[in-house]
């Protein structure tokens, strides 16, 4: 056998359950069955939910022109300005100056890690939580605690928990909101009690990850960093999800940073940013024809998900053995299994992928302590798709 070279501890350690079970379902289309893929959220995989077409024509002009050179690090300025403006839009005061350009949200959290986190230091992360936000700080000596959310309470943020785990080395304290993967909406005073919180602990930044701020149905939804007059607000979001356009691999965070603390942090990220040299240029101009186009479009887009959405709630309400908080936002379902003869949920999966070849992912995959027991699945299929999805989940369970 050939002696292998090592691999570090760092790279062995990263789980994203999201994609880690696909590796079976691969292995059963080789076999020639054919899988309902629930399991990741990509729109683009499903039908009715394309990209808009002003973007991929604003995308496909700056090929055409050549605009396909290097840009500036923290983005295009034409494209800082318009993000710029639509979060002030939201409520708070955003300069072009503030914003930076990433390759998706997931770029942007490493950056932020890297500039934040060191030995020692913590990340304070909801519970179930999207998996990078455990993966990532541990590169950097930094370690992810979790914060519960009431399973009881539609998934809604235990402010006691937090209280408890806080402490001064909490460089950073997490809301994802629209939540993946319970699709929770935080309230208002749900969001200004955890800056009373943080509001204590000088060295603590929030980062709100607001990805799929345009997919709320609660219509209460707010941005954090518009409630936020002293404690400093990272704000994530992107083409990826309310965009319809994940695989252009653009996003942004734009900084709030009311009382200057900010500065030396900000100074490590701008240095990252420019080692990394900049953002895809062509994707940009289609963002930017997204911020400042037509926006009507989201309206249908909105609408189809919510259909699919409240078709998943009923067929989830009338399976027995298993059960569902109605999402605020986003397009998941974080579905509790309470079908007793399941071992574990991640058996229950693989287990359903097996035997009736539909694809969700264990909840313990978005968190051990308050995923374990539940799967996440997406409700962006056709209702046709669905249908036939639940009809096998419900043969699975009740025979
Ligand atoms: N943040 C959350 C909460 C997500 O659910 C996802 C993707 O599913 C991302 C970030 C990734 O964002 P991006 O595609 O911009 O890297």
């Amino acid at each position: 056998m050939v002696e292998q070279v090592d691999v570090s501890e760092r790279a062995a350690a990263i789980e994203y359950a999201i994609r880690d079970v696909v590796v079976p379902a691969v292995e059963l289309e080789k076999q020639g069955h054919e899988i309902i893929r629930l399991n990741i959220g990509d729109p683009l995989a499903y039908e009715g939910l394309p990209t808009p077409t002003h973007m991929i024509d604003a995308y496909k002009r700056a090929l055409d022109s050549q605009d396909n050179g290097y840009g500036p690090s923290y983005g295009l300025s034409a494209l800082r300005l318009a993000i710029a403006s639509a979060e002030t839009g939201k409520g708070w005061p955003c300069s072009e100056d503030d914003v930076y350009v990433t390759h998706g949200v997931t770029e942007a959290l490493q950056i932020i890690f890297a500039a934040f986190l060191e030995e020692g230091t913590k990340v304070l992360a909801p519970g179930p939580h999207y998996p990078p936000y455990m993966a990532y700080p541990q590169m950097y000596g930094a370690t992810t605690v979790e914060y519960r959310m009431d399973p009881t309470d539609g998934w809604c943020i235990d402010l006691d928990d937090i209280r408890q785990k806080m402490d001064d080395s909490v460089r950073l304290l997490v809301l994802i909101n629209p939540n993946n993967p319970t699709g929770n909406v935080a309230t208002k005073a749900e969001i200004d009690a955890v800056f009373t919180i943080a509001r204590d602990y000088p060295n603590c930044t929030i980062i709100a990850d607001e990805i799929y701020d345009g997919l709320d149905f609660t219509g209460s939804l707010v941005s954090l960093a518009s409630r936020s007059t002293d404690v400093p607000v990272i704000t994530l979001n992107g083409v990826s999800k309310v965009y319809f356009a994940p695989g252009w691999r653009i996003g942004y965070m734009a900084w709030h940073d009311p009382e200057g603390r900010l500065a030396l942090v900000r100074d490590g990220a701008e240095r990252l940013l420019r080692s990394r040299l900049c953002a895809s240029t062509p994707a940009q101009h289609g963002f930017l024809a997204g911020l400042t186009e037509d926006r009507g479009w989201l309206d249908g887009h909105k609408a189809l998900v919510k259909q699919r959405l409240d078709y998943c709630m009923e067929r989830i309400e009338a399976i027995d053995g298993i059960e569902c908080e109605a999402p605020g936002g986003a397009f998941y379902l974080f579905v509790r299994i309470t079908d007793e003869r399941a071992a574990s949920d991640k058996q229950w999966v693989l287990d359903l992928l097996h035997q009736h070849h539909v694809l969700v992912v264990h909840g313990s995959g978005f968190s051990p302590e308050f995923g374990a027991g539940h799967f996440r699945m997406v409700c962006l299929p056709a209702i046709d798709v669905l249908a036939t999805a639940f009809d096998r989940i419900d043969q699975f369970i009740n025979g």
